[in-house]
């Protein structure tokens, strides 16, 4: 546990540490500048709760259908000791995987705790990695620090390569058509996958083993052509691994938001709990949309205030130091003087409203003309 741990678990109020799985790790990623949901997420804070509380409930979520759908396929994949899985590692994937010793994690002893399964985990990896059996792992359960609160991870399947290496194998249930996938779904899979990629990485260092022995090169099985039929992909993780690896160090200096806070903060469901909220700083973007439980609060509180980052990310960005559309647009028509560190913005900003006029002088006279 960090320093900050008691302060984060006063922050959570009463309500339990909700643990993060591999899509709220990678959804971090999602938007690195974000204080409020840097702060919520390593105090555990349930999201999804604060935001119903609000009045502003999530934009997203599965429906039951793609979780029945999703459950399904990956229960066909994993059939008789994986089979088809290998199969498809073999023959489309070209590894070369020979005669496979397969174990389940899921269940240790009759019982499911995530310590004992974790303890499993290691221990038969520890034992692959020494060179004794072990090709393919069913549920393993993987840990990550976030900001001093453990996270456990359970990829779908680690495949065990005979050069040595492992491979995250992620089942997912979105279609492959004409060898073509929805880019952002891929997207999403492969930052998933690289969050298991690093955990694992973490726990093989711990074992006393190379990192490397863990493969950036991860294997995506979704249906292919509108049938059930399994089709393999492999995807190079390394960018969505650098990204993870950066915001998880961004993650453990949490401390720095914690000290910044009013003493007395909580994010417990109750009367103040609006107040709360605003009183920790958001970078609202439009794709905080698809990733963050806050994003309908956020974009009302930002559209509100006119934040720049209501627009579109690039250009907050290319803003940067102006918080407010009414304060761009002063400084484009003059009538808000630029501090120097903004003289230059500024300069630009009157040349594009100046260029702007003019278009549109020239409009106005062709159209008369
Ligand atoms: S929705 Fe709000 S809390 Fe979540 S990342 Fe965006 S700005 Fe931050």
């Amino acid at each position: 546990m960090t320093d900050t741990a008691p302060a984060l678990d006063r922050l959570r109020g009463d309500a339990p540490p909700r643990n993060h799985d591999a899509r709220t790790i990678a959804a971090l990623t999602a938007n690195p500048g974000c204080a409020r949901r840097g702060l919520m997420d390593a105090a555990g804070v349930d999201k999804d709760a604060v935001a119903r509380h609000l009045g502003f409930p999530a934009p997203f979520g599965q429906s039951q259908f793609a979780i029945t759908r999703g459950n399904g396929f990956e229960q066909q994949v994993k059939e008789n000791g994986c089979a088809e899985l290998l199969t498809l590692l073999r023959e489309r994937a070209g590894l070369d995987v020979a005669e496979v010793a397969y174990d389940d994690l899921e269940v240790v002893a009759g019982g499911e705790g995530r310590e004992l399964r974790h303890a499993r985990t290691r221990a038969l990896l520890g034992r692959a990695l020494d060179g004794d059996a072990g090709t393919l792992f069913d549920h393993p359960l993987l840990k990550l620090d976030i900001a001093g609160q453990p996270a456990y991870l359970e990829p779908d399947v680690i495949a065990f390569q005979l050069a040595g290496r492992f491979h995250v194998v992620e089942i997912k249930s979105f279609a492959v058509i004409d060898g073509q996938a929805e880019p952002e779904q891929v997207a999403a899979a492969a930052r998933q996958a690289a969050v298991y990629v690093l955990a694992l990485r973490r726990l093989v260092a711990e074992l006393g083993h190379d990192p490397a022995r863990v493969s950036h090169e991860v294997f995506l099985v979704c249906p292919e052509n509108f049938s059930n039929r399994p089709t393999a992909t492999a995807l190079d993780v390394r960018p969505q691994l650098a990204t993870v690896e950066r915001q998880l160090a961004r993650l453990t200096r949490v401390d720095r938001l914690v000290e910044a806070l009013p003493d007395g903060l909580t994010f417990a469901l109750g009367e103040e709990l609006p107040e709360t909220v605003r009183a920790v700083e958001a970078r609202y973007a439009p794709e905080c949309m698809a990733s963050c439980e806050m994003a309908i609060f956020c974009r009302d509180e930002a559209r509100a205030c006119g934040a720049t980052g209501v627009l579109g990310r690039s250009v907050r960005d290319d803003l940067g130091g102006v918080d407010s559309v009414a304060a761009a647009l002063e400084l484009a028509d003059g009538t808000r003087e630029a501090p120097p560190e903004l003289a230059e913005l500024a300069g630009q900003l009157r040349t594009a409203a100046r260029l702007r006029a003019e278009a549109l002088q020239l409009a106005a006279a062709g159209g008369v003309a």
